[in-house]
């Protein structure tokens, strides 16, 4: 018998819009349709709603537990479910989020990490390792992880777990070879660190000059770099959090030439610009983000990227950072805050309001961009869409409820929002994972542990 038909929606996927019911069975989609009647253990009015497939955030830095913080991942998860989202991928960063010690290797990282998220999520997830010159042969060890499901992988840069050209090539030719891709996290590091010693030498240490220590030129620069290296590897490239028009120019002319390159950006760069490092330097540290929030205009041009296909998807960057206690490192130097800011629940809202509802992208880009697409690129061969045989993830959107993001009402484990006060059309009223009710009418109905790993393969690409 069928367990559950949701009635009278309009189903979105990224070949449109109809009114249709859709009926679950045993976790997956089982039918979708005009008319599939009630003859099922549950039927739930729709009507007036969006029914969506859940979304697909590809881009987190989600915390795992600790003894000390018990609940850090639970918590996110359920975040996540009254966001709309579904699934999450989590990077296994050594060293941030206390989850591996430096100098162990890949695969020994992801058996911990696995160990220490089992059991413990509201929705489903998964993970992409960050691969670093300190751990032992972690290039060596990314076939093994793809063998264990985990097809993706990470590298940076910048910062003192970066790797150097050399083994970002290597990276790239190996994940490229195996089945793999690597996302890529582009800044010229030796441009950064010297706008950061000029700045601090003046004695400029306000998290204000967080933006001039990293204009537009070190990331597009870094971005093209990447995107050299991909293709001598003959290797796809994902390219992380682009921010700018600059980088997107070199990500529009790499695909141009056919490479399979793909960027996503985030909410903040479409939404929020510099102007922010200007308020005072306590609230000025809650938008030091790498690369930084960018000049009012560059938004426009983001979004430009989402509807004319160069932009493949929109991740969160997701990093629950707490202006009480990470976000104190303001008082030191601009340079030392921690970088990111939380975002795992607003994401749909925001891509909804300011996307679809102000017109600059269609529904069904919508669909495609936070859930299809981050899919289908990252191998979560089940989710994604709202047919017949996928996943029943589903989120029953309300696109007439207006309302304003607070902190007060957000379940993520960070202690602010960057759109604290911004007005949203549109509001996640259910979300359901593989068939089970995770937030019903606006609270929370699921269950710690019912959210599973994910174990994914990827597409051959190019
Ligand atoms: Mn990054
Ligand atoms: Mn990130």
């Amino acid at each position: 018998m069928t367990d559950l038909i949701v009635r009278g929606g309009t189903v979105v996927t990224v070949a449109g819009a109809a009114t249709a019911d859709v009926a679950v069975e045993g976790g997956r989609i089982a039918a979708v349709g005009p008319d599939l009647g009630s003859d099922a253990r549950e039927v739930v009015d729709a009507g007036g709603l969006l029914v969506l497939p859940g979304v697909v955030d590809v881009h987190t830095h989600t915390r795992i537990a600790t003894d000390a913080e018990p609940d850090r991942f639970f918590g996110d998860s359920v975040a996540a479910a009254f966001g709309g989202t579904t699934s999450f991928l989590v990077f296994n960063t050594p060293s941030t989020g206390g989850s591996v010690a430096a100098g162990r290797t890949l695969l020994e990282g992801l058996r911990e990490w696995r160990a220490r998220t089992e059991g413990d999520a509201a929705v489903d997830y998964a993970v992409s390792l960050v691969i670093t010159p300190q751990q032992e042969d972690a290039i060596a060890e990314m076939a093994g992880a793809i063998e264990l499901g985990v097809p993706t992988f990470k590298a940076f840069m910048v910062y003192d777990f970066g790797v150097d050209d050399a083994t970002l090539y290597r990276a790239l030719a190996m994940a490229g070879g195996s089945g793999g891709m690597l996302q890529v996290h582009c800044e010229n590091a030796v441009v950064l660190d010297a706008l950061t010693a000029r700045h601090l030498e003046a004695g400029e240490t306000a998290p204000r000059y967080h933006a001039s220590s990293r204009p537009p030129y070190v990331e597009s620069e870094a971005t093209a770099r990447a995107v050299a290296l991909a293709r001598a590897a003959r290797a796809p490239l994902y390219v992380v959090h682009l921010s700018c028009a600059e980088a997107l120019a070199a990500v529009r002319a790499a695909r141009g030439e056919g490479l399979p390159v793909f960027a996503e950006t985030c909410p903040h760069y479409l939404t929020l610009d510099e102007s922010r490092y200007l308020l005072p330097p306590e609230e000025a540290a809650k938008y030091v983000i790498s690369p930084p929030l960018r000049a009012a205009g560059q938004g426009d041009a983001l979004w430009a990227g989402l509807a004319d296909g160069s932009l493949a998807l929109v991740g969160t960057d997701h990093v629950p950072d707490r202006v009480a206690v990470e976000k104190q490192s303001w008082r030191q130097s601009f340079d030392r805050i921690s970088n990111g800011g939380p975002g795992i629940e607003t994401l749909l809202s925001l891509v909804y309001s300011e996307g679809v509802a102000a017109g600059r992208i269609g529904l069904e880009r919508m669909v495609d961009l936070l859930a299809t697409t981050p899919a289908r690129l990252f191998g979560l061969r089940s989710k994604g869409s709202v047919e017949v045989g996928r996943d029943a993830d589903l989120v029953l959107f309300d696109p007439a409820w207006r309302r304003t993001i607070r902190q007060a009402d957000l379940h993520h484990t960070s202690d602010y929002t960057p759109y604290e006060g911004r007005e949203v059309l549109g509001a996640v009223r259910s979300t359901l994972v593989r068939g089970a009710w995770v937030v019903r009418d606006g609270a929370f109905v699921g269950r710690r542990g019912h959210g599973q790993f994910v174990e994914r393969e990827l597409e051959r690409i190019g």
